[in-house]
């Protein structure tokens, strides 16, 4: 899977796996949310934390993966430029940077 992505080759899967697990951690706490909607301090600040971080995982990835050669970020690029339901496989499946074509 992606054995030919530039992100692969670039070594910034990780960044990827990072930005999922932000995208699953914001998504099982709004339905823990949306499921138990009278909370507890506790649980409170549990939600708040979890969002929170969860965000912080997802812009990590957008902006932290790059273009090794010419350091343009990739995410970015492809969410101003693609259909808002091809970008993310645009930037998992794209073998050259779209600017300097490396
Ligand atoms: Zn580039």
């Amino acid at each position: 899977m992606f054995h030919d992505s530039l992100i692969k080759k670039s070594g910034q899967m990780w960044k990827i796996y990072t930005m999922f697990l932000g995208i699953l951690v914001i998504t099982v706490s709004l339905i823990f949310w949306l499921t138990y909607k009278q909370l507890n301090l506790f649980e409170a600040y549990f939600l708040l934390i979890s969002l929170f971080l969860g965000s912080l995982c997802m812009l990590f990835g957008i902006f932290y993966i790059r273009c090794p050669y010419c350091g343009i970020h990739l995410p970015q690029y492809f969410i101003k430029n693609e259909s808002y339901n091809l970008w993310l496989s645009t930037l998992l499946n794209c073998s050259k940077c779209p600017i300097c074509k490396k």
